[in-house]
């Protein structure tokens, strides 16, 4: 029998928005990023096929959102082939078990991440006290509790590969989460980082509204292992992408995402962890 999937008992819309909420952008012509609120997914795969992976479920209470992106991007009823989560923090499993009931599909994540997908293990409370602004002080009201999708998750292949996803590797990118991977396709090194960096300053409540584009570390309020966050960031600079789609802000391409990368690993220190919190020292 299927067990009845559920949200943690603190799973609530969270009411914070970016100019960016309700806008897709076409960064490759089968890499799709659109943003909702303040997080982004991914639809990956070229929309004059049938074969496409949605990556990580958005803000809670917008499952809706995403079956009409996915719909106007692929048709009238088009479903994805599988759903591949980067980690499973709140904003990027808000809308999953509305997905997997409208659509039947198979969910994956690294096996690290199953206990909070699983019921088992909620994640460390988020740090309000973290240096940072208004989204960072408002972090004490977002959701950690797991979520329990039962038979529905299953842990990603040892090997690297990415099931529907045949081009891309997924690689180990923790610290932002113990199970947090990134998505990485050779032939055009193209990038989906996740939380591993993002674009945004994601802790300032003006700078995510405004969507100013600025190389950052993983959102700070629920980063744990600063030390894991930088080797991980180190790994994805290695790897020289010539574009990321990453879980906060805009997309960056090109000449600017060498040298930030290469910034961001350089001052890691200084721009990525903060000056005072309570998972610092
Ligand atoms: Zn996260
Ligand atoms: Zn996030």
């Amino acid at each position: 029998m299927d067990q009845e999937m559920s949200y943690g008992s603190d799973y609530k819309f969270i009411p914070a928005t970016s100019i960016e909420s309700g806008h897709g952008i076409e960064v490759l012509p089968d890499l799709y990023c659109y943003t909702v609120q303040i997080v982004n997914f991914c639809l990956v795969g070229n929309p004059e096929t049938n074969d496409f992976v949605l990556v990580d479920a958005g803000m809670p209470k917008s499952a809706d959102a995403i079956i009409s992106v996915t719909e106007e991007r692929f048709g009238a009823n088009s479903r994805p082939k599988a759903i591949v989560l980067t980690h499973g923090h709140f904003d990027h499993v808000g809308g999953l078990i509305e997905l997997i009931e409208h659509w039947k599909v198979p969910v994956y994540a690294h096996e690290l991440e199953l206990p909070f997908l699983t019921g088992k293990m909620s994640y460390p409370e988020p740090d309000p006290t973290v240096e940072g602004g208004m989204v960072a002080k408002m972090s004490r009201f977002f959701p950690n509790e797991p979520i329990f999708l039962g038979n529905n998750i299953h842990p990603l292949p040892s090997d690297g590969t990415v099931p529907h996803m045949p081009d891309f590797k997924w690689i180990h990118t923790p610290g932002h989460a113990p199970g947090h991977i990134s998505l990485f396709r050779e032939k055009d090194r193209a990038l989906i980082a996740g939380d591993a960096f993002v674009t945004v300053k994601q802790e300032y409540l003006y700078k995510v509204f405004t969507q100013e584009q600025e190389i950052s570390g993983p959102p700070r309020y629920l980063t744990t292992d600063w030390d894991a966050a930088k080797e991980s960031v180190m790994k994805l600079e290695a790897l020289k992408p010539t574009v990321a789609i990453t879980g906060h802000g805009v997309p960056m391409s090109g000449e600017r995402l060498a040298t930030s990368l290469k910034k961001l690993v350089n001052e890691f220190d200084q721009i990525a962890v903060p000056d005072y919190g309570k998972y610092v020292n």
